[in-house]
This record gives structure tokens, C-alpha cells and sequence, in this order.
């Protein structure tokens, strides 16, 4: 998932979980110099000083997120190199972080973070310390190096070392007596012992590519971005309606990965992504399709840190330009707050929102906006909601739209599905919700969405809604944004999913995605969002066998279910969906598995082809 792995710090950055995460977990932090020491100096700023506020801030920060911190000193005192060590190695401590600033009589600039030779562990503490200061601080990004110093030497646990700024450069100087900075350091520094300590966890990912041309081959380049530097490319034809599946773990190991799909050929192609996670307690997957192009505005209307939830917005950067980033998040009272964030070229960031002052603990909406175009994502674990634990993962949209459609819904035994809408205006918004029965009933509901706000609606309990498959239209006045997030235990199979609207049906629409072999079923949901009934032909893609075609007729303001389990031909199967009407149509698809230990489902929404999708989600730790 996220830019060193967000979704495996879920594990401790859930819930109920959360105070679990915390007790046992020690960390060190050491502000380097003090008492006759001053370390640096330079423009009215003693290195000492900074140091030991950093530390502080950091200490505060981690230990709000239930760390216990072991500092090498609280105040402006000497302390040998030694006893420094010496406090370390008895503390228990699972990393050690030595804070400093830096010195240079040659004019240096920005950030730099040390390991000791060749220490694996060390780099990859390093690494995510390093990136999260430097994401947050946006200063020159000088890298991750080795060096042999003492702390780094003689300390028992990972260790590293953080040259934030240099206070010999006057401008850096300047920075630093402005606590904000500072804070922000803080807050770096704190990001990246989270991550590093995160428990281990397991993700598969893969990408799904359906060739919809049935009379041309697609020529289709995917390339993976790595958060650690790597690079893979990889280049592939696709058959005549044919299907192309990456197991994305096999191309690039252990790594958050965001994914760039182009087809080179002119041959448009639709793409999805699946993730299959299991940590210890917990698993589930998710699936979504990518973004087709870049925005310098993303929003997403569902979000959460209470209940349990973790949720992080992910932001990939593509360009060969650093691009600045701002963060704003819309709490359900009205509370907005804005974040920055600065994000490397082709590289990745990660936003644990639980980190975000005044969302530590709420439900929210987000809008990200970026400097240069980009693409952006949400995933949401959590622990413990009536019984569930799972996540779900969706790609940001780039613009509000009136209306939203959602062929999928279902209120009966052991499902929860629930409405969210975003209204970015700083009008109210006034909403119509149009709920579609199977029989063509229809019920309709009125409310309004306060300005900068969202607002979360139950369908479980809404009169009228209970114990049924339920597709929803919604007309807004003004433009908002939608999504659909459900809860289910299903046959003991429990997780969540979410997927965002349509913001317009369509008359051919695609899933690249369909498997019925042991342990999965899938459903092929529609939606006849008209006011005339709809002749739909349904088309199973079967690579390598043919094309299986159903034919329906859904009567007006419906919306029909298929089992494709139950379709006589298609049980065992492995398929891609095309769904054609003359009129337009509304279509997703859910599946839920069982794989023996690991279990749960997603739901995706049908969409059109494109020469380009991106990613910005994707795990293979
Ligand atoms: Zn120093």
C-alpha cells in the first residue's frame, strides 16, 4: 500500500488495537549535543537547543500514538557518547534516532539521514525517517548515507541518525527558530519510527488489464514505481478481448508500489487493481480501478479515525518535478484543516490522517490539492466494526458532479451500507435520494448537506430500506461528491468495501475482474437508472474459451442482481464483464472469498476504457 507500507502500520495504528500497539513498543530518542557541547552554531542558533525541542515534540507526538519514549536527555545537560549508548541499550528500545542539525563552512543545504555501514535495518529506519522529515519540511533532499558514528556503532537496536537542517545556512537557520518547523520535524521524525515499527504484515497485489477491442490487439506498457527507487517496467500484448493479470508481488518484492498502465498502441484498456491482505488477526481485500488521467485536485468523500477505522490518502507523484501538496480535510461538525506536504518527483506519499491535528479521532471528507498534477487514493483498514475487521481501498475522483448512481446496495442480515457525501461548496447542498428495488419500487428521500461538510447516511435505516438490495440515484443541486461503503459478514465471510459512484451510466461499460472457481463468488450488479425499461446485454469474456451473452430486460428505475455462480456455463470460471445497453446503464461488480485463512470481498464499479490508468495504491510487503 502507502509509501513505506501505511497499510501494514494499520496493525497497530487501529483501534482497540491501538493501545496494544503502543504497550511494549520503545523507542529512543537522542538529541544530540547539550550542557557544554553546543554542537553547531551559526546565525543566533545553537544546535543543542533545536535538538532537544525536536526530540521533545517528537517525544510528545509518539507517545500520544502510545509509544513509551526513552530520551538520551530532557534537558540542556552534557552527556557523553557512551552513556548515551549505555541509556539505549537498557531502555528496552526497539530504534534509536539521534536528532541533530548540521554544519557545513561550504554552505550546505537540506536534509540528510545516516545509518551505519551496511546495516540493513538501519537503512530501512533511515529511510522512512528521512522521507517523512523531508516530505513535510520540503527542504534540499541530501539522501540516505552510511557513516561510522558512535551512536550509530555502539547502539544494540536500529539505529539512525537526522541531520534536519543546517544552521549555517541562514535561510535553514531562520527555519529553524520557527517552532512550526520544528513541529513539522517532529511530526516527520514520528511518521517514520511508526512506520519502521510497524508489525510485519502480508499484501498480494495485482493488476488486471481486459483488452475490450474485439478486433485489435492492445500493446500495453505498466510501469512500477517503487517507494524505495526501484523501477520496473514491463510490456505485454493483449488478445482480442482478452485478459492480462500481473501478480505485481512477483515483479517488484517488498515494496509499496504505485503503477502507471499506458497502452502503447492506441488500443484503450480497462484496468483494476486487487489487493489481498492478511495480518495477524485480520484480513481482507480490496479492489479498485485507477484513475484515468492526472489532477491537481482529488476528492474523496468517506474517511475515518474513530470506530476503529485507520484511513490514509495516498498521493503519486509521476512528474519530474517535486510538486507541493495541501491536504484538506472536512470533518462531519464543519472543522476543515489544511496540511502540507511536499512530494518528491515519481515517488509516493503516505498520510496516516491519524497524525493530522484535529483528526485523530473523527469522520471526515478530503480534498487534495497539488502544486503539478498527480493522482490520489484512500485506503481504510479497521479492527472492529460490529464484529468486522477488513479494508477497502478507492481512487480519488477529480470533480463533483450533480448526480451519482450506485448500481450496488443491500441492507439484509449481516450488511451494513452506508451513503457519504462530500459537499466541497460553500453553499448547502440540496440532495434527492432516489432508492431502486428489485421490483422497480422506488423510495425517495430529501435533505441538505451543510457547506464544507459530509454527511453519512445509513440505508439500513432509512423507512422503507430495510432487508433489501437497494441501487441509489442521487441528484444534488450543486456539485458534490459520493461514495458507497458497505459492512458485511456474508456467510461468515466478513471485510468491507467502497466504491464510488458513476457520475454517468453508460451504454457500454467494462469489468476487467470475475472469478467463480472454489472459495469466490461473484455478482454482476445493474442499475436502470431510466425512465423506460432497458434491454442490457451482459457478455462473460472468457480468455481463451469465447464469450458467454445474457440478455434482460430491467424494467424502469430497477435494479437487478446476477449470481454469476448461478449462470448454467459459468461456475469454475475465470471472465471480464461487458455490459451493453442502447440506454445507459449502471453496473458494478462484488465479489467475496474465502480462501481458508483469509477471507473477505470488494466491489468495483464498471467503467470505459482509457490509454492511461494510474495508481497510486499497492503493496507487495
Ligand atoms: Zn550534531
Amino acid at each position: 500500500m502507502p509509501f513505506l507500507a501505511a497499510a501494514l502500520m494499520v496493525l497497530f495504528l487501529l483501534n482497540p488495537l491501538s493501545s496494544l500497539r503502543a504497550d511494549g513498543t520503545i523507542v529512543c530518542l537522542d538529541p544530540g549535543h547539550g550542557g557544554s557541547d553546543p554542537g553547531a552554531v551559526g546565525n543566533g542558533v545553537l544546535e543543542k537547543d533545536v535538538n532537544l525541542d525536536i526530540a521533545l515534540r517528537a517525544r510528545n507526538l509518539l507517545t500520544g500514538m502510545g509509544y513509551q519514549v526513552v530520551m538520551t536527555r530532557v534537558k540542556d545537560v552534557y552527556v557523553s557518547l557512551e552513556d548515551r549508548c549505555k541509556i539505549a541499550n537498557t531502555s528496552g528500545a526497539e530504534a534509536f534516532l539521534s536528532i541533530h542539525n548540521n554544519a557545513s563552512s561550504q554552505g550546505g543545504e537540506g536534509t540528510e539521514t545516516y545509518c551505519y555501514y551496511d546495516s540493513e535495518e538501519g537503512r530501512i529506519l533511515a529511510k522512512a525517517v528521512h522521507y517523512q522529515v523531508v516530505s513535510r519540511i520540503g527542504l534540499k533532499n541530501r539522501g540516505v548515507k552510511e557513516a561510522g558514528f558512535y551512536v550509530l556503532k555502539n547502539t544494540d537496536m536500529p539505529s539512525a541518525l537526522l541531520e534536519g537542517a543546517f544552521i549555517t545556512n541562514s535561510k535553514e537557520a531562520d527555519l529553524l527558530k520557527d517552532p512550526l518547523f520544528r513541529q513539522k520535524i517532529a511530526e516527520g521524525i514520528s511518521a517514520g519510527l511508526a512506520e519502521f515499527l510497524r508489525d510485519p504484515g502480508l499484501f498480494s497485489e495485482y493488476i488486471s488489464i481486459l483488452n475490450p477491442d474485439s478486433s485489435k490487439r492492445a500493446k500495453v506498457a505498466v510501469d512500477f514505481i517503487a517507494a524505495d527507487g526501484r523501477v520496473r517496467k514491463e510490456i505485454f500484448e493483449i488478445l482480442q478481448l482478452g485478459r492480462h493479470s500481473i501478480f505485481v508481488d512477483r515483479e517488484i518484492r517488498s515494496a509499496d508500489v504505485s503503477s502507471v498502465v499506458r497502452s502503447e498502441n492506441g488500443v484503450a484498456v480497462v484496468c483494476e487493481r486487487s489487493m489481498y491482505f492478511d495480518f495477524s488477526g485480520f484480513n481482507g481485500g480490496h479492489c479498485s480501478s485507477g484513475a484515468r488521467g492526472l489532477s491537481k485536485v482529488w476528492y474523496l468523500a468517506e474517511g475515518s479515525t474513530a470506530w476503529g477505522f485507520s484511513t490514509f490518502i495516498l498521493v503519486f507523484n509521476p512528474q519530474k518535478e517535486q510538486s507541493k501538496i495541501t491536504v484538506r480535510l472536512l470533518r462531519s461538525d464543519g472543522h476543515t484543516g489544511s496540511f502540507e506536504f511536499v512530494l518528491p518527483s515519481l515517488s509516493r506519499l503516505t498520510i496516516d490522517t491519524s497524525t493530522l491535528r484535529g483528526f485523530e479521532n473523527a469522520d471526515f471528507s478530503t480534498v487534495v490539492l497539488a502544486e503539478k498534477p498527480v493522482v490520489a487514493e484512500r485506503a481504510v483498514y479497521f479492527s472492529d466494526f460490529k464484529g468486522i475487521s477488513g479494508g477497502h481501498a478507492s481512487c480519488a475522483v477529480a470533480k463533483p458532479y450533480c448526480r451519482w448512481y450506485f448500481a450496488e446496495g443491500y441492507t439484509g442480515k449481516g450488511f451494513d451500507t452506508f451513503i457519504l457525501i462530500s459537499n466541497p461548496n460553500k453553499i448547502r447542498a440540496k440532495v434527492h435520494m432516489l432508492s431502486m428495488l428489485p421490483e422497480g419500487k422506488t423510495i425517495s428521500n430529501y435533505f441538505g448537506v451543510e457547506p464544507m461538510s459530509r454527511k453519512t447516511i445509513h440505508l439500513n435505516s432509512v423507512p422503507g430500506l430495510q432487508s433489501t438490495d437497494v441501487s441509489t440515484l442521487l441528484y444534488s443541486d450543486i456539485a458534490v461528491i459520493a461514495e458507497r461503503s458497505v459492512y458485511f459478514n456474508y456467510n461468515g465471510i466478513k471485510d468491507g468495501s467502497n466504491c464510488f459512484g458513476s457520475p454517468a451510466p453508460l451504454k457500454a461499460s467494462y469489468l476487467a475482474e470475475g472469478y467463480t472457481g472454489e472459495g469466490f463468488d461473484t455478482f454482476v450488479l445493474l442499475m436502470n437508472p431510466n425512465k423506460e425499461s432497458a434491454p442490457v446485454t451482459v457478455r462473460f469474456l472468457l480468455p481463451g474459451v469465447g464469450v458467454k451473452s445474457i440478455g434482460l430486460i430491467l424494467p424502469a428505475f430497477s435494479r437487478k442482481t446476477i449470481q454469476v455462480n448461478n449462470v448454467t456455463g459459468l461456475k469454475g470460471k475465470e471472465f471480464s464483464v461487458e455490459i451493453l445497453s442502447k440506454k445507459r446503464i449502471a453496473a458494478e461488480r462484488a465479489m467475496y472469498f474465502n480462501k481458508g485463512n483469509q477471507q473477505g470481498g470488494h466491489c468495483v464499479t464498471a467503467s470505459r476504457p482509457s490509454g492511461v490508468w494510474y495508481f497510486a495504491e499497492g503493496c507487495t510487503r
